[in-house]
């Protein structure tokens, strides 16, 4: 039976994180894991000051990375941020200090290895971190956040790090539909097999997440034997329904992490007693693709360019870094003239540009006519 505990802890001072952390972890019995390798993976969506919340926290990784070595295990930390390079990226979010001070050995994810998924519905062998290959427990560590692709991302999506730089763009461009972009995700999960999960929700992110919305205080540490049951939990305090979620209703479907109608249990603080009535949440964008069975290629194509968001260019913002040319799965983006130029005929809306963007240079709106 699937356990999430969750406890209020308002703000990341390091002795009263590390005591709310010590709660948890023991409520979901990690103090039985002893002399693992055990890898952490937090988010490190690109180079940002803990602040901004785009990151997980360092005293949330601090406190996880202590707690486990008490019991001898050897700890791991990495992630793979889309193009920057990882150290500088995770130097800025405050991680790899963090991991150097206590001795966790720092991956950054380019070698790489073929991770099988044979319970994957679209994806049944993954090119991941071959750091997976030689650990005996995989943690996601999320932080709480919107996802204007996906309306909300945490401990699940978050392991899409495992996936070397830029190589996520090729799935990007592989699977530019949301539902089956939310399946491959699902896919990854069953090959990478995380054991846990643990979010950082002290200060999470609203509005357009996940690199360009606002923090948010929400006052809570999540940690879980089941990552589907920690987002669900996550997703419910933040306003969200799960069977509107692509990537947590195709994980429910799957029936890997959950049995229909499988209990979740709450040891500490209970969700449904956390709810939050106005975080700014990513609604639904109009998706085209419930039109593709009924008509041509080329219609389908128009539809989608008038009825799907897509990234506006703002020049006063624009520092022209060329970061969302780098990143864009369809070639979509060059630099001319002084500005970014789109070819929307190309873009596929999987709004990587406007995630990496962190000049909040982009926008994310419907064409007007
Ligand atoms: S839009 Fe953002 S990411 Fe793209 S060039 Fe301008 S500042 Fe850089
Ligand atoms: S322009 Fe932006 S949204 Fe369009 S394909 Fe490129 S990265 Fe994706």
């Amino acid at each position: 039976m699937a356990s999430v505990a969750i406890l209020k802890c308002p703000d990341y001072e390091e002795e009263k994180v590390v005591q709310i952390m010590n709660k948890l972890l023991d409520s979901i019995h990690l103090d039985q894991v002893k002399d693992k390798k055990i890898l952490l993976k937090p988010n490190i969506l690109y180079a940002a000051q803990p602040s901004k919340a785009v990151t997980t926290h360092p005293a949330v990784l601090k406190a996880v990375i202590r707690y486990l070595q008490k019991n001898g295990n050897t700890i791991f930390v990495g992630d793979s941020p889309a193009f920057q390079n990882q150290e500088a990226a995770a130097s800025k979010a405050g991680l790899k200090q963090v991991a150097d001070e206590c001795g966790a050995i720092w991956q950054d994810f380019t070698h790489t290895a073929a991770i099988p998924s044979p319970e994957g519905k679209l994806v049944k062998s993954f090119q991941l971190a071959s750091i997976l290959n030689d650990v005996d427990i995989v943690i996601s560590m999320a932080k709480m956040k919107t996802h204007s692709l996906m309306y909300y991302t945490g401990a699940i999506k978050n392991l899409f790090g495992l996936v070397p730089g830029l190589s996520k763009s090729a799935l990007h461009l592989r699977f530019p539909d949301r539902d089956n972009f939310a399946q491959m995700i699902v896919d990854l999960n069953l090959a990478a097999k995380p054991s846990y999960a643990i979010m950082d929700a002290i200060v999470g992110m609203e509005g357009p997440g996940p690199g360009s919305g606002s923090p948010r205080n929400v006052g809570l540490l999540l940690a879980s034997d089941n990552v589907l049951a920690l987002d669900l939990a996550a997703a419910r305090i933040m306003g969200y329904k799960a069977e509107t979620l692509p990537i947590l209703s195709q994980a429910l479907e799957c029936g890997h992490w959950l049995k229909p109608g499988e209990e979740v249990i709450y040891p500490l603080e209970k969700a449904e007693e956390l709810l939050i009535n106005d975080y700014r949440l990513i609604w639904h964008l109009h998706d085209a693709s419930m039109f593709r069975d009924y008509m041509p290629e080329w219609a389908f194509r128009l539809v989608k360019n008038l009825t799907v968001k897509r990234p506006i260019f703002n020049p006063k913002k624009c520092k022209l870094c060329g970061e969302c040319v780098r990143i864009c799965p369809a070639k979509a983006l060059s630099i001319a003239g002084n500005k970014v130029q789109a070819d929307y005929k190309k873009c596929i809306r999987c709004y990587c540009c406007h995630e990496i963007c962190n000049h909040n240079a982009i926008t994310l709106k419907k064409k007007v006519f």
